[in-house]
């Protein structure tokens, strides 16, 4: 991970810490919830409030998102407590209502990153605008897709552009919900050294008591930032209970990492 300059002036720019902390709850449930998880990250190393406000479910039948809603319950939280927020989009119409809420950063989901057809169709909607965007891997192993997500928005003049690495599915059994595979984002770090790099421990690990450590393990890759998933009661959550952890919890875990100074 060598070229920090441009995401260094956008840290900058954005009056952020190193490294970038985005954290909040995987869905937004009830405006008390998230009231109360912003409240309890607020006044820490955490920066960005993330909340999913649609909820691409594997299967139907569970719970899939408060919808517009929730847009209006982030804004009195960034309201209350300063943070930044950022939502997944996963189409225009998405894009449109992130716009008129004024959502500060944009997420692309992995399931979304498959699919070149409407990461497209998500580029031309932030077309002319400044937003900062974040393409997660996409579900499968696949550098290319990964790459051409990236590719679809520098070509829609989008530059503040960011990955984020949730691990990879797989069928085989194995410690994680999500493999790592650390070689494919370094792969695209190869392809794209100014592109700033985040980790989510939380879809990679599936479970809470891993997270820390894998953790360290991006940070001793030089990794930018991390977006961990953190709810008020985690074991009651909508989704992913298994994988949340608590604010206090949070800030554990970012007191305890050990950071490397990096370069420039
Ligand atoms: C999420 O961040 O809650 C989410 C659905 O993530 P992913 O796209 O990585 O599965
Ligand atoms: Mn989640």
């Amino acid at each position: 991970m060598k070229n920090k300059k441009e995401f260094r002036n956008w840290l900058d720019a954005l009056a952020l810490n190193h490294p970038l902390v985005i954290a909040g709850p995987c869905s937004a449930e009830t405006e008390e919830q998230l009231l109360e998880i912003a409240h309890q990250l607020k006044d820490s190393k955490v920066s960005i409030l993330r909340a999913g406000i649609w909820k691409p479910r594997s299967r139907p039948g569970n719970f899939e998102g408060v919808g517009e809603l929730g847009l209006k319950w982030l804004q009195t939280a960034k309201k209350e407590t300063g943070l930044l927020t950022t939502i997944e989009v996963a189409n225009a119409t998405h894009v449109e209502l992130a716009l008129k809420y004024d959502v500060d950063i944009l997420w692309i989901g992995a399931r979304t990153t498959v699919s070149p057809f409407i990461v497209q169709e998500i580029a031309e909607a932030v077309r002319g605008t400044d937003k900062t965007i974040l393409v997660k891997n996409p579900v499968n192993p696949d550098l290319a897709l990964w790459l051409g997500a990236v590719e679809r928005f520098y070509e829609v003049g989008i530059n503040k552009l960011g990955v984020i690495h949730r691990g990879f599915s797989t069928y085989e059994k194995t410690r994680y919900r999500n493999n790592p595979e650390w070689q494919i984002p370094i792969d695209l770090h190869n392809h794209f050294p100014d592109l700033p790099l985040i980790l989510d421990p939380s879809h990679i690990a599936g479970r809470r008591d891993i997270i820390f450590d894998l953790c360290q393990t991006a940070l001793d890759l030089n990794y930018d930032g991390l977006m961990i998933e953190t709810h008020n009661n985690p074991d009651k959550a909508w989704s992913d209970a298994d994988q949340q952890i608590t604010p206090l919890a949070l800030k554990e875990i970012l007191s305890d990492l050990k950071v490397r100074k990096t370069e420039g």
